[in-house]
């Protein structure tokens, strides 16, 4: 789904300020925040301030948007941390995804083992 807000979508509520977090940087047209339940000591989510469903959707319709997700995310790296960082999307509930707004995991701070399954 693609639109600018969501009826019930927890990460537009966020980007509306009407849901408390802990932003940490934001761009023209995306935001960033620490995740609830950290992983990792830098575990920020990064997300496009409009609603899009997953990262495949949001890359069919608008990549230059995506493009900028990548960016706050490596910025977010580089302000918080050493600046190397995993980026996840996950995509589909078996994949992970709980959030239908897309967003990436910022993972740094550590060395990071390589176990996702
Ligand atoms: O990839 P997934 O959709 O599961 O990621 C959602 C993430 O959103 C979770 O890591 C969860 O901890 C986080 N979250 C949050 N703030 C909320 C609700 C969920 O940071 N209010």
């Amino acid at each position: 789904m693609t639109s600018d807000i969501a009826a019930d979508c927890l990460f537009c509520k966020i980007v509306a300020g009407q849901v408390p977090a802990d932003v940490v940087a934001t761009s023209k047209r995306a935001i960033a925040f620490r995740d609830i339940a950290p992983q990792a000591p830098l575990h920020v989510l990064v997300a496009p301030k409009e609603h899009h469903g997953d990262v495949a959707q949001l890359a069919a319709v608008d990549p230059a948007l995506l493009a900028d997700v990548v960016a706050l995310a490596d910025q977010v790296a580089g302000e918080q941390a050493d600046g190397q960082f995993r980026l996840i999307f996950n995509s589909g509930p078996r994949a992970g995804q709980s959030v239908f707004h897309v967003h990436g995991h910022v993972i740094g701070g550590a060395r990071l083992g390589w176990t996702p399954a």
